[in-house]
């Protein structure tokens, strides 16, 4: 029998080490609950990273997906298969975004969103080429060339220099910094309406006024990153709405495929007017293996209202969260919306993670000081409920004890 212990040697000798996992080894999973190899029980507040959106073992979408495998996997691009319009109309129906372009993961509908804002000017004849982006501090858009370039945080930056040039970043609160930054040389100003890994921090609704404006008044085009704010997440189906930003490009991923990977840009029709045949590709992107998994989500999503159940418990949660804060002096703020939360801590959060991990709680840290949460849409009250007494208890004893 292999023993988590054999598990982690293994990794440690044969892979690129370059995450910084848990302890911890995980077999099987039910709704808001991971199994790890000796049976332990773990209630899960962070989903894969959001991805986990209905839950983990969900028996439709295990139904769905393995029908699919038995029918048809993977065409590749060359050919039509029957689920690409059907996903790109219905994510049009959502978003108001007419056209889609499918992809494997958010980082690649961000770089998507990238490459078609460039060759939307480049398109343009008679106008100089415009090919600078503007994007915010703290934000986070991924770790390829093109989405590293608009990443904010040195760490994530740095090893790989030089990146991708002309891009600016501006506080995330200041618009006169942000007015100053979009000229007419600018193609984009890329924003995510709810930073994630940046700390769990929403953009203002100043800010995004001052966006809005500096986009119309230089003709910048907008792309919303909402790879994590996205699909239902926040209790509304974008974030950018709740601000009133009208992107021209948007970027998908984490929650569409439940599971499966799957990213999607959406576009404009008249920034996808610019596109050609043979600019960009994807050898699985939009395989029916992933359309089928991201269908089975928007289901569950819009045609059973789970996106109303995440309001209603995103509330529930916000309202434990709060009396937290209230309780424990260590958490300075409670940042979020619907199923999104971040505690920002006056000191590193390692230690309330690791203190809930060996509680049987599973949350993560990000920007050294903030306790994410980013649970299934499924999660019940009666969850939350629990989730909330042991993360208590985990800032407790990582904040408290020997004090
Ligand atoms: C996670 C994330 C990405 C990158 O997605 P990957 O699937 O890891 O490539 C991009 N943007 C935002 C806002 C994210 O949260």
């Amino acid at each position: 029998m292999t023993t988590a212990t054999d598990v982690i040697a293994l990794e440690t000798d044969h892979l690129l080490q370059v995450y910084r996992r848990g302890r911890v080894v995980f077999e099987r999973g039910r709704g808001c609950r991971l199994f790890d190899a000796d049976g332990r029980a773990y209630l899960d507040l962070i989903s894969g990273v959001g991805v986990a959106s209905l839950g983990h073992a969900n028996p439709k979408l295990a139904e769905a997906i393995s029908a699919q495998a038995r029918e048809l996997l993977h065409t590749s691009n060359l050919y039509f298969h029957p689920l690409q319009g059907e996903l790109a109309t219905r994510l049009a129906a959502l978003s108001g975004m007419p056209r889609s372009f499918f992809c494997n993961s958010g980082a690649e509908a961000v770089e998507a969103c990238l490459k078609f804002a460039r060759k939307f000017w480049h398109a343009q004849e008679g106008t100089p080429r415009r090919s600078g982006f503007v994007a915010l501090e703290h934000s986070f858009h991924g770790r390829t060339m093109g989405s590293l370039s608009v990443t904010w945080d040195d760490h994530y930056r740095a090893p790989f220099a030089p990146l991708v040039p002309d891009v600016q970043f501006v506080p995330m609160d200041d618009p006169k910094a942000l007015k100053t930054a979009v000229s007419s040389a600018t193609a984009a100003v890329i924003v995510e309406p709810l930073q994630g890994e940046g700390g769990v921090r929403p953009l203002s609704r100043e800010m995004a006024d001052a966006i809005t404006t500096a986009c119309r008044e230089t003709g910048a085009l907008l792309i919303a990153d909402e790879v994590q704010s996205g699909l239902g997440r926040t209790g509304v189906p974008f974030y950018s709405s709740v601000l009133g930003l009208t992107p021209d490009l948007m970027a998908l991923g984490k929650a569409l495929g439940a599971g499966v990977p799957i990213g999607a840009a959406l576009f404009t029709d008249r920034v996808a007017a610019a596109a050609a045949p043979g600019d960009h590709g994807s050898t699985y992107g939009g395989n029916l293996l992933a359309c089928r998994a991201a269908l089975t989500f928007l289901e569950e999503l819009i045609d059973r209202d789970l996106v109303g159940h995440v309001a209603k418990v995103g509330g529930h949660l916000e309202k434990g969260l709060r009396a937290i804060k209230q309780r424990r002096p260590a958490v300075r703020e409670i940042r979020g919306a619907g199923l999104m939360w971040g505690l920002d801590l006056d000191r590193p959060a390692l230690p309330v993670v690791d203190a809930a991990l060996q509680r049987g709680l599973l949350v993560n840290r990000t920007a050294e000081t903030v306790v994410r949460l980013l649970p299934s849409y499924v999660i019940t009250p009666a969850e939350i409920d629990e989730a909330l007494v042991l993360l208590e208890q985990a800032i407790v004893a990582a904040t408290e004890s020997g004090s």
